[in-house]
């Protein structure tokens, strides 16, 4: 591929899909309005499935199983290249109820899914610790052993390392006022740093996307749902094994002792503020599955505004109309999870490469209303 392609927004879609098209052989160059990796993509928790897979469509299953099948090689081939581990870890995870068992179950059976059915309680999901008589008993736990998270920061930092490694240019504090459209072409974008052509323009600003296109976005739906996560610190091991998920509440387990909380689901536009309220709510719940956090420091409270689309299926693709323009956004709740593929589907549908399945679901999104 000889073309020069421009990517706006430097999260994890546009860095993903900028390094599939650079291995390609495409000149990249990525506008980014503020540095590389710093919003949606760097607050997630990194988990590489959907928190009650059962729960979400058929369509979203295919992109993330696909997707999450792609991170052992993509991550290996990054960590070879740049020296950044991602910290890619299958760590399991443990779904508590309340959620349908026979559902999951069948879910499951279906898909080839591992699975185990056990009965924990809130003392003897962390490490270490002793049963007490007044430890709370789940009898319909469900374990996951072969869902794997990744820690977001590192695999951003390798990513923004391997584009430039590629020969990609990265252009920070660059902000994309205008796509400027006539015949059906985009003709030039207009930025804070002036104006920029190329022979495809691949829109993956986020949350922000939709702005970002203007009068181009036709009835495509994004918007974004913030989402509050905390951070504590154990000395040398967290005290979990795996991603514990209690009713839309996760725990994450860091190999160094980290353990992330989240999160929140807020509909409150482009506000970015963390709120106290978020901040006992998540902690409350935590502490009544993992009792040790009543001892223990919040370290960090942050959010992120997730790209919402609706039932988290993303749009991925060419604008009805104007031909050298694509979409790459609207991952919502699974942006993590759904980066690579996205990426593949996206090259591959402009390098006229076979699919690796039927991508018209996630072509919908410019026709919803
Ligand atoms: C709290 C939280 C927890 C999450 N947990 C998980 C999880 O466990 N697993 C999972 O798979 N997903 C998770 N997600 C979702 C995932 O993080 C998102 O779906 C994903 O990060 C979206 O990536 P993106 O690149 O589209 O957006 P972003 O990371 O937001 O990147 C968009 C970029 O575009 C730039 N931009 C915006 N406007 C312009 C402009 N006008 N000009 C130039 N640049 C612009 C922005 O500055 C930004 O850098 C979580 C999200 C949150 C908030």
């Amino acid at each position: 591929m000889k073309q020069d392609v421009i990517v706006i927004g430097a999260g994890i879609i546009g860095l993903a899909t900028a390094e599939r098209f650079l291995l390609k052989g495409a000149k990249v160059t990525i506008l980014e309005r503020n540095k590389v990796g710093l919003e949606s993509s760097w607050a997630g928790g990194g988990i590489l499935s959907p928190l009650c897979p059962w729960d979400y469509s058929d369509d979203v299953t295919r992109l993330t199983s696909y997707s999450a099948s792609r991170f052992p090689i993509w991550i290996s081939s990054l960590h070879k290249a740049t020296e950044i581990d991602p910290e890619y870890e299958t760590s399991g995870m443990l779904v508590l109820p309340p959620y349908n068992i026979e559902i999951a179950q069948q879910w499951c059976s279906m898909r080839e899914i591992k699975m185990e059915r056990r009965t924990v309680s809130n003392t003897s999901v962390a490490r270490n610790s002793k049963e007490t008589d007044d430890a709370t008993t789940y009898d319909h736990a469900l374990f996951l052993p072969d869902i794997a998270q990744v820690r977001n920061p590192r695999l951003l930092r390798a990513l923004h390392y391997r584009v430039v490694q590629l020969g990609g240019r990265i252009i920070e504090n660059c902000e994309v006022m205008r796509l400027k459209a006539t015949q059906q072409k985009i003709q030039s974008i207009t930025s804070s740093r002036g104006e920029f052509i190329a022979d495809y323009t691949v829109v993956s600003a986020g949350a922000w996307s939709k702005e970002v296109l203007g009068v181009h976005a036709l009835k495509l739906d994004i918007k974004p749902i913030k989402g509050q996560m905390l951070l504590f610190k154990f000395d040398i091991t967290p005290p979990l094994h795996a991603i514990l998920v209690k009713k839309g509440l996760y725990i994450i387990p860091r190999r160094d002792g980290h353990l992330l909380i989240g999160s929140t689901l807020e509909d409150v536009g482009f506000d970015k503020q963390t709120t106290v309220s978020a901040r006992n709510h998540l902690l409350m719940r935590a502490q009544a599955i993992l009792p040790i956090l009543h001892t223990q420091p919040i370290l960090r409270q942050w959010s992120g505004l997730r790209p919402a689309s609706l039932d988290n299926i993303p749009t991925i693709g060419q604008h009805p109309m104007i031909k050298n323009l694509f979409i790459n956004s609207g991952h919502f709740r699974y942006g993590v999870t759904m980066a690579p593929a996205s990426a593949e589907i996206l090259v591959n549908e402009i390098t006229g490469t076979r699919q690796p399945f039927d991508i018209n679901p996630y072509q919908r999104g410019w026709n919803f209303h």
